[in-house]
């Protein structure tokens, strides 16, 4: 009988995990969305996503991708011939950068090497440079490369300007700390099947007060995705179009546990399983995709020289039940990438490190078992309280 995996995993930086609470909620039957009952709600959504935004502005909800909370934050704000600048290191930055170019946006790139961050002096260069610029377009954390970018350090230079700053925030909103309001970003978008727990098809945006201004003068065609419309909406407790009204169900479940457990939690979370998949990964002999700025949504490991990173990723998934991503582009083969946002737990990770070893010993890598697992559980141990002594 050939092996097979009694349970699978899902430890790709989204979709992720979806927990049983969520789902039945979902599961729920569809109620018409004009009604008081899911007025409640939404009235309900409404509150707790400022909190996790970290904003007393609004938070709106799209029934999309994330990439059309991307999108609604440049029709929202910009006007054809607009000056931008978009920080290109990786396929998100990438995707940023053929988005503000199918607007008409006059697009200054700022290329960033792949499992690098950028440096908030080339910013604050090009702008001074160009202080016409608009906006400046970025990844809080860029999946592809799984890299944190400065987004504090790049408020900062953008504050103080008549610039925006546009940050896709979609595996660092619940992940770790991007107070929007406090540092001082004009646009935040994520989408729930990342850090919210959620499927796919909601995505999530919120404006500065400088945003909304521009979003009453900015000039690109906009009808789906116009927010004014949402916004006037979400007021009445409503949106303007049909709902994703099951998934909203489903949302306001993990944003009740998202909240209750808080976000300093699961913040030390996702830093503890980063910071345990790195040292089991290096335990490995495997080489960090991001050494210097790490993101807590996920971790990029180099597969050894001579193995095929795209099989060694379905042997995982389909022989062992654990899927994590593998590289696109310059990384494709090289790369896989594991994730440790949204309903990841410390022995998810464990179990993924556990058969990542197993895998590469039958890829003919040299790999004495459970030094990786080892190496992460000492990091998980240090977290655990004190065992009581009587
Ligand atoms: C997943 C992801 C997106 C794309 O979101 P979709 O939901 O696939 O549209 C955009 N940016 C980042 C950083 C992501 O991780």
């Amino acid at each position: 009988m050939a092996f097979r995996p009694l349970k699978n995993y899902l430890l790709a930086p989204g979709p992720t995990a979806v927990p049983a609470e969520v789902l039945l909620r979902i599961a729920a039957p569809t109620i018409h969305h004009r009604t008081p009952q899911f007025e409640q709600v939404v009235a309900g959504v409404r509150e707790q996503l400022k909190e996790v935004f970290q904003t007393s502005g609004d938070v709106l909800v799209l029934a999309s991708s994330g990439t059309g909370a991307m999108e609604a934050g440049i029709v929202n704000t910009l006007s054809p011939g607009d000056p931008v600048l978009c920080v290109n290191g990786g396929k998100f930055g990438e995707r940023w950068m053929k988005m503000a170019r199918t607007y008409g946006l006059d697009v200054e790139e700022l290329p960033v090497e792949w499992g690098r961050a950028v440096d908030p002096a080339a910013i604050r260069a090009a702008l001074d440079r160009k202080p016409s610029t608009r906006a400046v377009l970025v990844q809080a954390s860029e999946t592809s490369t799984t890299v944190m970018h400065p987004v504090r350090e790049i408020a900062e230079i953008t504050r103080g300007r008549d610039t925006l700053l546009m940050v896709d925030g979609i595996t660092a909103v619940g992940v770790t700390d991007v107070p929007m309001d406090r540092w001082g970003i004009d646009v935040l978008v994520s989408g729930s099947q990342k850090a919210f727990m959620l499927p796919p098809g909601l995505a999530f945006i919120a404006l500065s007060d400088r945003a909304w201004a521009a979003a009453e003068k900015a000039k690109l065609p906009r009808f789906y995705l116009d927010l004014r419309r949402e916004r006037t909406n979400l007021h009445q407790n409503t949106t303007a179009y049909t709902p994703a009204i099951n998934l909203i169900y489903g949302l306001a479940q993990a944003l009740g546990s998202m909240l209750e457990e808080g976000l300093p939690s699961i913040f030390a979370r996702c830093d503890r399983l980063m910071r345990a998949t790195r040292a089991g990964a290096l335990a490995m002999g495997l080489r960090l995709v991001a050494p210097d700025a790490p993101s807590p949504a996920v971790t990029g490991v180099f597969v050894p020289e001579g193995v095929d990173g795209g099989k060694l990723q379905k042997y995982l998934r389909n022989t062992l039940g654990v899927e994590v991503a593998g590289g696109q582009d310059q990384f494709k083969g090289r790369v896989l990438r594991i994730a440790h946002l949204g309903y990841t737990g410390d022995f998810d990770t464990l179990v993924m490190l556990s058969a990542l070893e197993m895998a590469l010993s039958r890829f003919g890598v040299d790999v004495e078992f459970g030094r990786g697992p080892a190496a992460a559980q000492k990091i998980i141990a240090e977290a655990l309280p004190a065992a009581a002594k009587s």
